[in-house]
């Protein structure tokens, strides 16, 4: 029952990640080319329209890891 419980808190805590905006860990796209240097809020951002490879859905954190820098069209506040 304590087992159900926990993986309950789990799915509602990756829901809630998935849902908001400035979640550290929020999903972005990158465009997997070598060109790109610059993670996206959403996969319509014209910063992507010269995507030539695959845009890919990743996590926040594993952009930041690989370098990449908020796209300016999409993050622009
Ligand atoms: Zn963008």
């Amino acid at each position: 029952m304590k087992h159900i419980f926990t993986l309950l808190l789990l799915l509602t805590l990756c829901v809630s990640a998935n849902y908001a905006d400035d979640q550290v860990d929020a999903d972005v796209y990158v465009c997997t080319g070598p060109k790109s240097q610059c993670y996206h809020r959403t996969d319509k951002c014209r910063g992507l329209n010269d995507c030539t490879s695959e845009v890919k859905q990743i996590s926040k954190s594993e952009a930041e890891t690989l370098g990449r820098r908020k796209c300016n069209i999409c993050y622009k506040d």
